[in-house]
């Protein structure tokens, strides 16, 4: 080689940002595909503080290959109540659905753990600063300095939203109580307490439940503090956070930087649910950084994107309609809908077809379009306009 040509050095074939389930799994994607890459989270610990409720089905993990063990799981759901505002009832039978309560943080450390072991390097309490992008290689500023790479992995979760429309702020406490049955999961709606939401109860004992709430401009602390009083039992710990619901961001690729996770809006619009749908997301932007270095051909990495749309961007383009409607819906109307359900045989389809993971297609399926136009039309008028698009949507899915 002439002596006056410089070869550039890239220190890692991916950095990969966020060490939650969307970055851990697309790193591991890398490692098993003989690649380097390093992950940095700005925590001391992986997997702490822990801002989720760890609900997902038994596919979830087998999806994500992870063994259910005892020290993950809390908890085996059966059961789900649903309150309306003026206390009417709607109970289902989740045991088709297989869920469980995972502990979130043993979770991620458990998924750290088979990253580390596949070759992935793991640098805790390394926030990352920035990322300049150049010439084909991103440019790295954390804490323990400047790095390169041919491809950087944004795993970050809410913090790298920054249209406020996406997310809506949540509390959740752990709470000491005796009113919750062990295997039941509790959803309360209330309009004026959880404005667009729901109040949620996710019991991991007789005596201990994961009790959370989220809402627009509402102090959603204040809501859960009253809702605690009123039920009685004692929170012993208290916890602010962010759930990503506004749907998949426009575009997962900019240039060398992949998005994944809540970071590319991949959790559920009806329930900020995105353990499975975020975690794919992290495996199959993985799977194709993998194929693309191995193959050195860049334009592989698309293959993520179409992927993962393929698998959910059907069902969150209804979720997300699903929760527009519920925003504009009164608690007037919530119990009306309570009402039309609970005199049908809308509660067992859903108990016998439901699919936890793609619950909007499987409740539409188990309503029936007729059911769906009798809720519609015990809505009021001006607002039947408003679910015109969820009825034609659900039109489309049930004559699939
Ligand atoms: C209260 C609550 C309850 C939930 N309950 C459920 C549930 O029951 N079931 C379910 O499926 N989903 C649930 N979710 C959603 C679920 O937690 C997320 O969808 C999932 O954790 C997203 O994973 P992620 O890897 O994309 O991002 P996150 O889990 O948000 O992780 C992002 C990581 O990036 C790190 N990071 C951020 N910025 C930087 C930086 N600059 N440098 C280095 N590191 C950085 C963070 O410290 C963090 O570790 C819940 C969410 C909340 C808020």
């Amino acid at each position: 080689m002439p002596k006056d040509v410089k070869v550039l050095m890239i220190d890692w074939d991916v950095i990969t940002v966020g060490g939650s389930v969307s970055g851990l799994l697309a790193a591991k994607g890398v490692a098993d595909a003989g690649h380097t890459v390093q992950l940095l989270e700005k925590d001391l610990e992986i997997g702490m503080p822990e801002r989720c409720d760890g609900l997902v089905s038994m596919k979830c993990l087998e999806k994500i290959g992870i063994a259910p063990t005892n020290n993950i799981i809390q908890n085996i759901i059966k059961r789900a109540i649903f309150y309306s505002p003026s206390g009417l009832t709607a109970e289902i039978d989740a045991s088709r659905q297989r869920v469980l309560v995972l502990d979130r943080s043993q979770f991620d450390r458990e998924l750290a753990k088979i990253a580390s072991k596949t070759g992935v390097d793991i640098k805790v309490g390394n926030k990352v600063i920035n990322n300049i992008e150049k010439n084909g290689v991103v440019r790295v500023k954390s804490k323990s300095g400047v790095h390169t790479s041919k491809w950087i992995v944004n795993a970050t979760g809410y913090s790298s939203l920054s249209n406020r429309k996406m997310t809506m702020q949540a509390a959740k406490f752990e709470v000491i109580g005796n009113w919750f049955d062990r295997d039941r999961v509790e959803i309360y709606f209330d309009q004026k307490k959880s404005p667009g939401y729901f109040i949620w109860v996710i019991p991991i004992s007789n005596d201990t439940a994961k009790v959370g709430a989220a809402g627009n401009g509402v102090n959603q602390f204040k809501i859960l503090d009253e809702f605690i009083t009123a039920k009685g039992g004692t929170a012993i710990k208290k916890t602010a956070a962010q759930i990503v619901v506004g749907g998949p961001i426009e575009n997962f690729i900019s240039g060398h930087i992949v998005s994944v996770g809540d970071a590319a809006g991949q959790a559920k619009p009806t329930t900020g649910g995105g353990i499975y749908s975020g975690g794919i997301g992290g495996m199959l932007a993985g799977k194709y950084l993998g194929e693309s270095l191995s193959s050195e051909d860049p334009s592989k990495v698309i293959e993520y994107e179409n992927d993962w749309r393929n698998l959910f961007n059907k069902e969150f383009g209804l979720l997300f309609r699903a929760r527009k409607v519920l925003e504009r819906l009164d608690n007037n109307n919530i119990d009306k809908i309570f009402r039309a359900i609970s005199s049908s045989d809308i509660l067992t389809k859903i108990s016998l077809e439901s699919d936890f993971d793609y619950h909007s297609v499987a409740l539409l399926r188990a309503l029936g379009l007729k059911n769906i136009f009798q809720i519609a039309d015990i809505v009021t008028g001006e607002k039947l306009d408003r679910i015109g698009s969820l009825l034609r949507l659900s039109k489309d899915i049930y004559f699939r």
